[in-house]
């Protein structure tokens, strides 16, 4: 039976973006008689906010999804995130990194299309072990993945095939932090293994991380799942949307009286789908199909927003 899953960050309030890309997950996985899983992403420990975890449930269930067995908080059992790091030092597949985030910066030039820098390579077969990194430098360590040189092609369902230049890119990547906490390359492809995740659908934004997680898959000896990324929600000046439009929370349209199936609505038509100008998610389960969403943003103006405010519960 396919499997899904739903990923979001409490960094933030959930926005009409994300609420999009989660119905189509939604949508794709139970239209196909497949199961949906809840994985709440709160690893970093450093941009999750208090209430925001259940502030993210609130979002979800007034959408009108729901999802299969016990939401997954991230952070609440990491001994799988530890035991897939300690096996790929073990094999050489990665390696202790006790080089700061500033020599980083100033070792390599930021990465044309982004801020990414590349690291390139400077703790790479220095040492045996992290604790013997640490010893030999008094600082903390990192672990990092290797990177051979070479394209990585990830077939995506919507944006078909596509190559990218990992080690050209960011080279060697971070899977654990220097302070401990484990990367979101690492931990998205071990807890989406574990929860039996198979199909991922999710925004186009990530579609590069695909092809680290996919590197990260094949060292671990684990499958790689079908992916597909669909277009961003963007505004008016072709901005993706940012959590800090306030007025685009989900909360705070609820907290407007705005009808959800208005904004599940909007996600079906701007997705290719003919419907009601108001739907609960389960009425577009005959009719999904996810070859219909584009992988080009979709556009979402004051116009639009003022629809979905004006779209009241009851009226
Ligand atoms: N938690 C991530 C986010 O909210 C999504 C991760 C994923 O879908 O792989 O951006």
């Amino acid at each position: 039976m396919p499997t899904g899953r739903l990923a979001p960050s409490p960094t933030g309030r959930l926005h009409l973006g994300h609420a999009r890309s989660f119905l189509l997950a939604w949508w794709h996985a139970r239209s196909r008689g497949g199961r949906i899983v809840l994985r709440i992403e709160d690893l970093d420990r450093d941009r999750v906010k208090p209430g925001h975890v259940e502030g993210v449930l609130e979002d979800l269930a007034w959408l009108g999804l729901d999802w299969d067995g016990e939401p997954l908080l991230q952070s609440a059992d990491t001994t799988p995130l530890a035991r897939a790091v300690d096996d790929l030092l073990e094999r050489g597949l990665a390696y202790p990194c006790v080089c700061t985030r500033a020599e980083v910066a100033a070792l390599s030039a930021p990465h044309a299309s982004d801020d990414e820098t590349r690291y390139p390579g400077t703790c790479r077969g220095k040492w045996r072990s992290c604790a013997e990194a640490e010893r030999a430098s008094g600082r903390q360590a990192a672990v990092r993945l290797v990177v051979e040189p070479g394209l990585v092609e990830v077939v995506d369902g919507l944006a078909g095939r596509r190559s990218f230049d990992v080690a050209g890119s960011v080279g060697d990547f971070v899977i654990r932090r220097r302070d401990g906490a484990f990367a979101y390359q690492l931990a998205v492809v071990v807890d989406d293994a574990r929860m039996g995740v198979d199909e991922v659908v999710r925004g186009a934004d990530l579609l590069p991380s695909a092809a680290r997680q996919k590197l990260v898959q094949t060292a671990l000896g684990l499958a790689h799942p079908n992916w597909w990324h669909v277009g961003l929600v963007v505004d008016e000046s072709g901005e993706r949307l940012a959590k800090r439009r306030g007025d685009l929370a989900l909360a705070s349209l609820r907290e407007a009286g705005a009808d959800p199936r208005a904004l599940v609505a909007w996600a079906a038509r701007s997705s290719g789908h003919a419907c009601a100008a108001r739907l609960a998610p389960r009425e577009l389960l005959r009719d999904f199909r996810i070859d219909r969403v584009g992988a080009s943003p979709t556009r979402f103006g004051q116009a639009d927003v003022d629809g979905l405010r004006t779209a009241q519960l009851g009226a």
